[in-house]
């Protein structure tokens, strides 16, 4: 039943890479086969509860074994700005004797019967995984009966994990939101302002510090997926006016159903890096003033834009005299590739190279005119010649993911996550000056000189000399001018404007967002009303800024003899 769907997804139009192959190509898929003795990537199962998990208040219910759910559990650093349930782990756990007595589904509407009854969700996701896939567990019968029953819509997921890879896991998640929710509910509140933004996680909340911006616009994010989403604004999708695609590779497909079958378009972009920033804000204006906003959008977003330009770069700037001259290796791949490269190297930072491994064409042709130097692009570098690299201390640091980050610590050098695991929010203009600042600390980290000093001993252990480990350091360290004070939020103090709430709203024309007088005023919305609230402690967060701790909930008990079964 899956194969005609997977066998679509491998023909889609808006892949540029899926195009340029040919027929038999195409059917054999993205998968590559694993290299022996890499870290694989995860399964589709892994890959489409990436992009549904961030959907806040539903409930999700992985039918599988423990381990499926262990192997996929909180792996990304998402955040809500109000419900946890998705923080919740829900498993049906099931065991060989459930599976050789046939209890499969039986226990599967056990446990949705009792997350109903326990959590009252708006609605319910069941994933599919390869156990259940293999034992021909009827996923849609069951969440068919469930939602008649229950009336609240219970959600197939079909996404095995044996079916492919991480990144077709993500797209068949794109297609249970098309066939099961979006579309699904009609908002009363429908206006010229309304945008979608898919493919943004709001990892480690940094989509927050955007939002902000399109409040002060009039412009309302009818729906974010999957970051900080609620289920009604997904069900609502459809009615949005525009579709922003931060990352095309999880969910090109669905920007591109919502297109043909809404009316809807999108473009491409990014967040990341003040030009991309400032170039996602032109489109989204350009875009809803195509479809029917005033025009005098397009003036006033250009007015936000040179202010919000005005004051990153003044506060970047401040970070010269510490990173002027230090060596960046970036090993990310995407629009990162670039869009953070430009901003490191406008206040001086080199970079050393590049990895274009994720990268579209055009990505490669805005990274060579940036670059100047195709030596410096890399598809993908092997583990050992990396590690050569960064032994030679051709860079100062290296921005990568999770994965790379043990080459970099075995041959002493600094590290960033600029991944999905990353703990630091780095999108928007406040997101580029942390990214700097993290930068900052991380080079300037004491522990790296220290570690690259000498041993003071021989191998037989015999003290060499009367060399103190780090004196060196301690001294280089006392002549730096200091880091840069973070700014309070809003992030105005560097430049002396004063604070972030009074600042600028007379300058974008008299708009304050959703408050009196905007477009879109008395809206709802479902992130938070202003910036950085979350960072400093609000709802999803604790007191001191972490993320809340999660629960885990196995459905142990077998269903059988129970009237309600299905
Ligand atoms: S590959 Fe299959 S068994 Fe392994 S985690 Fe993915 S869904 Fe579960």
């Amino acid at each position: 039943m899956l194969s005609p769907k997977v066998q679509n997804l491998f023909d889609e139009p808006g892949c540029d890479k899926n195009q340029a192959k040919d027929e038999k190509a195409r059917k054999k898929g993205c998968s590559k086969p694993l290299t022996p003795g890499a870290a694989a990537g995860g399964c589709a199962f892994d890959g489409a509860k990436i992009v549904l998990q961030p959907i806040t208040d539903v409930a999700h219910l992985v039918h599988a074994p423990l381990a499926c759910e262990g192997n996929s559990w909180d792996n990304r650093g998402a955040a809500s700005s109000g419900p946890m349930l998705w923080r919740t782990s829900f498993t049906t756990d099931l065991t060989e004797l459930d599976v050789v007595m046939g209890q499969g589904e039986r226990k599967l509407y056990k446990a949705i019967r009792e997350i109903v009854e326990e959590h009252a969700p708006p609605a319910v996701f069941v994933y599919e995984t390869c156990v259940t896939a293999l034992i021909g567990d009827d996923l849609d019968a069951v969440c068919r009966h469930a939602t008649d029953k229950f009336g609240v819509p219970v959600i197939p997921v079909h996404a095995a994990g044996f079916v492919g890879s991480k990144n077709l896991g993500n797209k068949l998640a794109g297609e249970a939101l098309l066939d099961h929710v979006i579309g699904t509910h009609e908002p009363d509140d429908v206006g010229p302002y309304d945008i979608n933004i898919l493919g943004e996680f709001n990892l480690a909340g940094e989509f927050w510090m955007v939002k902000p911006l399109l409040d002060e616009l009039g412009i309302r994010i009818r729906a974010c997926i999957p970051g900080d989403a609620r289920y009604l604004d997904v069900a609502s999708a459809h009615t949005a006016r525009a579709t922003m695609m931060v990352c095309s590779t999880a969910l090109i497909n669905l920007a591109r159903k919502m297109e043909e079958r809404w009316g809807i378009p999108f473009f491409e972009g990014s967040f990341y890096g003040v030009a991309d920033t400032s170039d996602a804000l032109r489109q989204i204006a350009k875009l809803l003033v195509a479809r029917g906003a005033d025009a005098e959008l397009i003036d006033r977003t250009e007015t936000l834009i040179a202010r919000e330009e005005a004051i990153a770069w003044a506060r970047l700037e401040a970070f010269r005299p510490r990173l002027e001259g230090k060596r960046v290796l970036l090993n990310t791949g995407g629009v990162k590739s670039w869009s953070i490269a430009s901003a490191l190297m406008e206040i001086g930072i080199e970079i050393v190279g590049t990895s274009t491994k994720k990268s579209t064409d055009e990505d490669k042709a805005r990274i060579k005119q940036l670059l100047e130097d195709e030596h410096k692009m890399f598809e993908g570098m092997a583990p050992r010649d990396l590690y050569a690299l960064l032994e030679r201390h051709d860079a100062d640091i290296m921005l990568s993911g999770g994965r790379t980050q043990f080459i970099a610590l075995k041959a002493r050098m600094p590290w960033l996550d600029i991944n999905q695991e990353r703990h630091h929010p780095y999108a928007g203009y406040d997101g580029m000056v942390e990214l700097v600042r993290q930068i900052d600390i991380a080079i300037h980290n004491p522990v790296f000189v220290e570690v690259n000093e000498p041993s003071p001993f021989d191998a037989d252990g015999t003290v060499i000399g009367e060399k103190v480990i780090g004196l060196s350091r301690r001294s280089a360290v006392a002549a730096e001018p200091p880091l840069p004070v973070p700014p309070p939020p809003g992030g105005r103090g560097l430049v002396g404007m004063g604070s972030s709430q009074s600042f600028g709203r007379a300058d974008v024309g008299g708009f304050s967002g959703f408050g009196a007088g905007s477009p879109t005023a008395g809206a709802p919305s479902s992130s938070p009303p202003s910036r950085g609230r979350d960072r400093e402690g609000g709802v999803g967060l604790s007191a001191d800024g972490e993320l809340a701790t999660h629960t885990h909930k196995k459905f142990a008990a077998s269903g059988a003899g129970d009237a309600d079964d299905c």
